[in-house]
């Protein structure tokens, strides 16, 4: 008899997304000429930077002729693409990252999901709340929880973000060992100072815990105060792993790019107490079951870290900038609180009422579809996440709608 694995019967539906698109859908039945602007998803929308539509040309022209061929590349990622990433995401910025640290993806979600499965199944996690659910998926997968109850899985410390500390979690009360950080923040948009994120890792090392940061949209980091990277404060070398992706920052989230950064000092620990580094273990896991991006992939990404890559990633990080700004003047304009769109393309707007009657009110009224923040987990009631993902005229347009449908 083939057994399933139970935790996954303690997962709640996916339910956020499959319910907007239930309700978009209903909307658009009923109201069959008025057109729906979509602010929901953080997905891009403009196309690929020309330097890496160039790279991507010539490598499959590589793979269509017998003398430049390539078969399977190296697990780790291609020295050519790594050497970069190194070089110029941490380097040239002051920042020590050797490419024998860095691991080359098809996603950051993939592994911020897979990297769970290197340590110990009786970890204790802590997990911000709202948060990026693929975090708190996969250690329920994994059965590091108990039951789903009161929108909560019992086992998780989590790290509530709120009004009262600027939607920056602080330390936990109690001991955990893997914790979960995400800055600029996938939903709220907040970001962290370089004295915030020392204090966690001053953390990490009093608790030989492990930081998995999530810098996905480090970017979008204009603020030269605001870290783009863990690596930015003293002492994370050892104690924390860094995740980052292609996929906002140069359009890849149908191309799929993304790296992890495992500092050699990086230490897990066995019941004995013995030490292991935990880039062994993540390298090991990742020539087990992973053989890297295509070829392809990886000369475009490498071409982001072109003279003209780089100029071309930055006007498309600055052109969602734009939208968010926009967004950010006009719902504050309309006497809302909100947190985020300034190093960061997400807009956390406190609606001062149900998530779930701010999102009917935006799309019943304005035609603007918006994520409501009870999606993301028990401190989103009462919010909703707009994303700067979309061409500047639906943005302007959009928020024209919302300002009639709020203020008459
Ligand atoms: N991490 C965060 C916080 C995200 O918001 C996303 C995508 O929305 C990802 C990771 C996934 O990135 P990728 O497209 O590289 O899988």
């Amino acid at each position: 008899m083939i057994k399933i694995n139970e935790n996954y019967l303690k997962l709640q539906a996916s339910y956020l997304f499959s319910e907007i698109g239930k309700r978009v859908a209903a909307y658009q039945k009923a109201n069959p000429d008025r057109e729906i602007i979509k602010l929901g998803i953080g997905d891009v929308t403009r196309p690929l930077p020309p330097a890496c539509i160039e790279a991507f040309h010539r490598a499959v022209d590589e793979m269509a002729d017998i003398g430049t061929f390539r078969g399977y590349g190296p697990e780790q990622g291609y020295e050519f693409l790594r050497e970069k990433i190194a070089a110029v995401d941490f380097q040239e910025r002051g920042l020590e990252i050797a490419p024998d640290e860095v691991f080359v993806s098809d996603g950051a979600k993939c592994d911020c999901g897979n990297i769970q499965e290197i340590f110990g199944a009786d970890i204790t996690v802590a997990i911000p709340d709202p948060v990026y659910p693929v975090y708190l998926d996969t250690n329920v997968m994994a059965g590091r929880t108990g039951g789903y109850a009161d929108g909560r899985y019992e086992g998780i410390v989590y790290l509530e973000s709120s009004h009262e500390n600027d939607f920056i979690p602080e330390l936990p009360a109690t001991d955990v060992d893997l914790i979960y950080l995400c800055f600029p923040n996938n939903p709220t948009g907040a970001t962290i100072s370089r004295e915030q994120l020392q204090a966690w890792v001053d953390y990490a090392r009093d608790n030989r815990a492990l930081i998995l940061f999530d810098a996905a949209y480090e970017a979008f980091v204009r603020d030269p105060d605001i870290p783009k990277s863990i690596y930015e404060v003293n002492g994370a070398r050892e104690v924390a792993i860094e995740m980052r992706s292609f996929s906002k920052t140069a359009g890849f989230t149908g191309v799929r790019c993304a790296y992890t950064v495992v500092p050699a000092e990086c230490r897990g620990y066995d019941s004995a107490g013995q030490t292991h580094a935990i880039r062994d273990f993540w390298l090991r896991r990742h020539a087990t079951k992973f053989n890297s991006v295509s070829y392809p992939v990886q000369r475009a990404a490498e071409a982001i870290y072109s003279d003209d890559g780089r100029k071309q990633g930055r006007a498309l990080t600055d052109y969602y900038l734009r939208n968010a700004a926009l967004i950010r003047e006009e719902i504050t304009a309309l006497g809302y609180d909100c947190v985020g769109g300034e190093n960061s393309p997400y807009i956390w707007v406190d609606g001062n009422t149900d998530s779930w009657g701010f999102f009917d009110l935006l799309l019943e009224k304005a035609g603007v579809v918006v994520t409501p923040g009870a999606g993301f987990g028990k401190c989103g009631q009462g919010f909703i996440r707009i994303s700067a993902f979309n061409n500047y005229e639906n943005v302007q347009q959009a928020m024209e709608k919302i300002k009639t449908a709020i203020s008459g």
